[in-house]
């Protein structure tokens, strides 16, 4: 059976980066028919942040991706936090340490600077391999002898676990996106896997709970691809069966340079986070949610950041992106990150959702709307949203349905009236009032009726008459204002015109 995990560290708010990641996950799971895990890597204590769990989980929800598996849902094979599992990671080390995979390490953090400084004088780089583990000043249980090194444990030395790298050994790796990449072991560090303070490092944590969890696949951003031999040696080192692996590719900024940061957002406009985010010193950034996205329109956007259908097709819902999603469709090379497709995405999705419920939120929205009838704001947003991207647009488009023109658009004005305009909107005043089923039908075939068997200009008499309705040339259909407004408002604001 698929499983899968998103695996993010609590050290701020999730972005969108982190958010295609849960969603490519979710989609591969739900595609199998699997499971989509959330496993919060917090071993990490230095760099924990306050409220960025629940920050994920809200995120995730709000997306409509929710986990099958996580802190306190469904706990089968969890705890599902690092942090509650720490007592579990020893006994792992030192399996490693006892079959000659790994060994300790007891150089200070001085002594390391110092070899680096002096690889540096000589134009090297220092890495603690096989290279040069057994050489000179190193201090680890490959150079001392065994009682030197239980001496050391037993006296409470600070230590590390590190993992021993192979020597001269080419590694066949695969990764289900980029295909087979091979990689020559001698350039590998030995990494830290566990340290003295009990706490594993994220490779040694991440590699047992993926096995404990029963992962399948992972899926995770490029930024982990470096990773992936010291994490193929690690399985083969414990003898256990790797998972897959597959590296997302990388979102760049709208200009195509660069990776997209979270800074991107704020700097130049647009959202990076799902959520609204408040940072520890008070500064918030923006999310989707806040800025008045629909999560429909979010998570076809994501979706399109690295995959496509191979189609022309660009709508998804999360049902037909379970269905079309492909881990062998999702592309190598980085995605650009477009905030108007977004846009867009957001004014398709806009006309899906139902009246009531934009009208219900463009009322929340608008102090003005709090006495007005919700089935008037529906009929209203019926006939706007189509132009609208979001609902925060609806006023703007919308407030002559609600109040009368305050002033007329001057350039507006110039074009619209006349010198006969006056006597025309009269008459049209007069159609109005002689119109007694009041339908957007009767006023339709009355006025427009009068126009051309009087032989008068469309023009004349249409532009003049939004003029007053609207207060600008713009605007849905006259006859639709007229009849939304009533007669007597109709009346009214053609005679503030004409005065
Ligand atoms: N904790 C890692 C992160 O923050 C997980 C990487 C992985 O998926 O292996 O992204």
């Amino acid at each position: 059976k698929v499983r899968v995990r998103f695996a993010p560290s609590p050290t701020g708010p999730l972005h969108i980066g982190g958010v295609r990641t849960a969603l490519f996950n979710y989609l591969f799971a739900k595609k199998h028919g699997g499971d989509f895990v959330l496993r919060i890597e917090d071993t990490d204590q230095n760099r924990y942040v306050a409220g960025a769990e629940d920050y994920i989980v809200e995120s995730l929800n709000w997306c409509g991706i929710p986990f099958d598996e996580g802190p306190e849902k469904n706990e089968k094979l969890g705890p599902y936090r690092q942090s509650e599992r720490k007592h579990l990671y020893k006994q792992y080390a030192d399996q490693l340490i006892a079959n000659g995979k790994a060994y300790y390490a007891f150089d200070t953090s001085e002594q390391l600077d110092a070899h680096r400084k002096d690889h540096e004088i000589k134009g090297k780089t220092f890495i603690y391999n096989w290279h040069n583990r057994k050489k000179g000043r190193l201090v680890n249980s490959l150079v001392l002898s065994e009682e030197e090194t239980k001496a050391k444990l037993s006296a409470g030395e600070h230590y590390v676990v590190r993992f021993k790298s192979p020597q001269d050994e080419t590694l066949h790796l695969k990764d289900i996106i980029r295909g087979d990449i091979s990689i020559d072991t001698n350039v590998l560090d030995d990494k830290i896997l566990f340290k003295s303070d009990g706490m594993p490092t994220y490779h040694l944590a991440n590699i047992v709970d993926d096995h404990l969890m029963e992962i399948t696949h992972v899926i995770r951003g490029e930024e982990w691809l470096p990773s992936l031999a010291l994490h193929q040696l690690l399985y083969d080192a414990f003898g256990w069966d790797a998972p897959e692996f597959a590296h997302l590719p990388l979102i760049l900024k709208p200009t195509g340079k660069g990776k997209l940061s979270k800074r991107d957002g704020d700097k130049m406009g647009f959202p990076v986070f799902p959520l609204e985010y408040k940072a520890p010193d008070g500064t918030i950034s923006r999310g989707y949610k806040e800025d008045g996205y629909f999560p429909e329109a979010v998570v076809n956007f994501l979706a399109f950041l690295g995959w496509n259908p191979g189609t022309e097709q660009e709508i998804f819902s999360l049902e037909d992106l379970i269905k079309h999603f492909d881990l062998e469709r999702v592309n190598k090379a980085g995605a650009r990150f477009d905030p108007d497709k977004t846009k867009w995405f957001n004014h398709h999705y806009m006309q899906q959702q139902l009246d009531l419920d934009l009208a219900k939120e463009f009322q929340v929205k608008n102090i003005l709307l709090a006495d007005v009838d919700i089935n008037y704001i529906t009929l209203v947003v019926g006939l706007i949203k189509e132009r609208a991207t979001f609902v925060s647009d609806f006023w703007e488009l919308s407030h002559f349905f609600f109040v009368a023109p305050i002033d007329y658009d001057e350039k507006a004005s110039k074009k619209a009236i006349k010198e006969d305009t006056a006597d025309i909107l009269s008459k049209v005043a007069e159609l109005v009032n002689a119109t007694d089923d009041f339908t957007v039908e009767n006023l339709q075939t009355n006025i427009k009726g009068w126009i051309t068997s009087n032989d008068i200009g469309f023009g004349k008499v249409m532009m003049p008459l939004r003029l007053a309705l609207v207060g600008a040339l713009q605007g849905p259909d006259v006859f639709d204002i007229m009849f939304m407004i009533g007669k007597r408002e109709t009346i009214k604001r053609i005679e503030a015109l004409v005065k």
